[in-house]
């Protein structure tokens, strides 16, 4: 498990990730997000000791980041590249001895990624000959050589197809589901909704959301239902208004009404209620209110949250 610890880095005085702390646990899909500039490069870099804190603690399986057992971690940062006039496979091979494969291990592991990303016909092509989404999916190949325990990804979907964004999921959900430990950092929010279980993120290097995304997402809504029924509901206690959307009704309640009241009120009415659900707000919008409103910043917290508490540091809309 990855453990960071009330990190801090500032750069000519100005702190650009300040006191942050959070687990990301085996086997697990977690989203690192923020505006730009928001601190999240930064906070990559400490985690694969590329930089170092200044103050705080980073740790994977209990060994520090910096010291000399430190895990298999695989980084594929945003901006990157490939030497171009090498066949496929001997490029990736290169990079799984670089991980201190042996050169066989490293070609068998290379092919058989090839394969898992339908690149296998290019093995022996020149780098140069792939397509921009052909090389970002080689891109891919080259972190995940050598099996990493810990897999830092920043914009991995960026410049797939949808087919091959399918085919980085299964990818995903494979290792994941191996015991891997994924750490993706992303500005596609359905991408993270449908991927991953936790998420933090940050702004202006403070921790402003923490948590499950269901729940995040969950404590965000406002008490807003999608209603699916044969008729029209007519008014009710406790609706602020009803509007028609796309095949189905919004009702949005007051504020302290239970849903099964008005439920219940709507079954009174002779409505043939088909389905009466939680509006929850996509992650997009909840990222928006929080970096446009600053929520968070000026929390005041005294220490860092710890993976139990499972929280959303966002605070109600
Ligand atoms: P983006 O989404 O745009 O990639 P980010 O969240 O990854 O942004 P960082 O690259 O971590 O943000 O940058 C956070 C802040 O730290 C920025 O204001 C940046 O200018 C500053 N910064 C990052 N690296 C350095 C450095 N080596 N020297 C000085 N300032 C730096």
């Amino acid at each position: 498990m990855l453990q960071v610890r009330e990190v801090s880095k500032s750069y000519d005085g100005r702190t650009v990730v300040n006191n942050v702390s959070f687990d990301v646990a085996a086997g697990e899909i977690f989203a690192l997000l923020g505006p730009n500039g928001a601190g999240k490069t930064t906070l990559i870099r400490m985690i694969t000791d590329i930089v170092r804190p200044d103050s705080g603690q980073i740790s994977f399986d209990g060994r520090s980041v910096a010291g000399p057992k430190r895990a298999r971690t695989a980084y594929l940062p945003e901006e990157r590249g490939l030497y171009k006039k090498v066949p496929v496979l001997d490029a990736l091979a290169y990079y799984g001895e670089l991980k201190d494969m042996s050169a066989a291990d490293a070609r068998r592991e290379g092919i058989e990624l090839l394969e898992e990303f339908g690149l296998a016909a290019w093995a022996r092509k020149h780098v140069a000959t792939l397509s921009k989404g052909m090389q970002q999916k080689l891109q891919l190949c080259t972190a995940l050589i050598g099996r990493p325990e810990l897999l830092i990804l920043d914009e991995p979907f960026s410049g797939l197809d949808p087919i091959n964004v399918q085919i980085l999921e299964d990818v995903l959900r494979r290792r994941r589901s191996e015991g891997t430990t994924v750490l993706l950092s992303t500005h596609q929010m359905n991408k993270v909704e449908q991927q991953c279980d936790r998420a933090l993120m940050i702004n202006r290097g403070h921790m402003v959301l923490y948590g499950q995304v269901g729940e995040i997402r969950r404590q965000h809504a406002e008490n807003e239902f999608a209603l699916h029924a044969d008729g029209t509901p007519r008014r009710v206690d406790g609706v602020k208004s009803v509007t028609a959307e796309n095949g189905h009704w919004k009702v949005a309640l007051e504020r302290g009404t239970h849903p099964a009241t008005v439920l219940k009120l709507l079954l009174e009415q002779g409505l043939a209620v088909r389905a009466f659900v939680p509006l929850v707000p996509p992650l997009e919008d909840i990222f928006v209110h929080v970096v446009t409103t600053g929520v968070g910043l000026d929390a005041g917290r005294s220490g860092p949250p710890t993976i139990d508490e499972q929280v959303s540091l966002g605070g109600e809309r």
